[in-house]
């Protein structure tokens, strides 16, 4: 369908505090490490709104949660998108963007974005093991 969606469908859409500690455990996952260096050796510096910040004691990098995220920048509310992020598996794109009210073309970009993540990971875990 064609035009515009400005309806939303009845979906359960976390709301914002929920959001963030449900992306921190999967951020994450394995423990908070330095974006730039890699170290796991970092310090918590107290909450900025509802993200955190940290410091990494091997290289002096100051980041936050959504350092290097697609959250970082992205006006899509967070919710939304760990709602998407969710349904990704088994939602297509269209069923996605009439639920979200978004455009097909910022789900697809969301899709992609988590996919890359996801790959990123994995590399990463490869590389680590001996
Ligand atoms: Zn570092």
């Amino acid at each position: 369908m064609k035009g515009k969606k400005e309806k939303t469908n009845t979906i359960t859409i976390p709301d914002e505090e929920h959001s963030i500690e449900i992306f921190r455990n999967i951020r994450w996952s394995e423990g908070v490490y330095c974006p730039k260096c890699h170290s796991f050796h970092v310090e918590k510096r107290g909450p900025q709104g509802r993200i955190h910040r940290y410091q990494c004691k091997n290289c002096n990098n100051n980041f936050s949660d959504f350092t290097n995220t697609i959250f970082h920048k992205s006006q899509v509310p967070l919710g939304i998108m760990i709602y998407i992020l969710f349904n990704m598996k088994n939602k297509n794109t269209i069923t996605l963007s009439k639920e979200t009210g978004l455009t097909r073309q910022t789900i697809y970009r969301i899709k992609k974005i988590f996919n890359k993540q996801k790959q990123e990971k994995t590399n990463k875990k490869k590389s680590q093991t001996h």
